[in-house]
């Protein structure tokens, strides 16, 4: 059985969705077009990792990315939901960090196969806590921001999202039934880097609403 949801109950992980490119800088600086629609990957929900518990370095790599970016958790049953729908969906909102091996991912990309193990190792999606979505203000105006040892490495603004939540919402509910549980990252900004063992990285949403702290193992 899968994992509860810290600050979640009774909700347990399920589906991981993720969004690619989803800031305008970010495609750019990944040398990328401007995508027309959500691009849509998923990583296993083992790749979650809560408050305290460490990043893990797999061996395959030489080179693990920082994404970070926001992330919404659902909270009922979803399909081909309208925007009315969405708001009601959303069980909480948190600051994750979508970790990529890059030189995988870019192997991939080359190969046209899949990210799923670039984006999937262990360790490779920690979340902090949830808060309720009436406390988070517009989720279209919040600050992200990742500091790095005591250096800010990302900062941008949601409202530079291609596609917003709501719009990520209802395309992901056309194609796949959102279940309680599921999470959905959102996309990161651009300054996207490598990490190394021993950086202690520190995401924020907003002006300090939501803190989370990974140690690099
Ligand atoms: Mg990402």
């Amino acid at each position: 059985m899968s994992r509860p949801i810290p600050g979640l109950a009774p909700h347990r992980l399920n589906n991981i969705f993720c969004i690619g490119l989803n800031y305008r800088l970010h495609a750019k600086e990944m040398n990328s077009a401007i995508p027309r629609e959500p691009m849509v990957f998923l990583k296993p929900n083992s790749a979650v990792i809560f408050e305290g518990e460490p990043v893990l370095l797999p061996s395959r790599s030489s080179d693990v990315h920082h994404e970070i970016e926001m992330v919404i958790a659902v909270g009922g049953h979803g399909k081909n939901v309208t925007d009315d729908e969405v708001a009601p969906l959303i069980a909480g909102v948190a600051v994750g960090i979508d970790f990529t091996a890059r030189d995988l991912q870019q192997k991939a990309k080359s190969q046209g196969t899949p990210w799923s193990l670039a984006k999937g190792f262990d360790t490779f999606a920690p979340v902090s806590r949830f808060i309720r979505l009436e406390d988070a203000g517009d989720l279209q105006n919040l600050q992200l921001t990742l500091n790095v040892n005591g250096e800010i490495r990302q900062q941008e603004s949601t409202s530079d999202m291609i596609f917003t939540v709501r719009e990520v919402i209802r395309y992901l509910s056309e194609v796949f039934t959102l279940q309680p549980g599921d999470l959905i990252y959102t996309g990161t900004p651009s300054g996207v880097g490598p990490v190394q063992s021993g950086d202690s990285l520190t995401a924020t949403l907003g002006e300090e609403l939501i803190t989370l702290h990974v140690d690099v193992a």
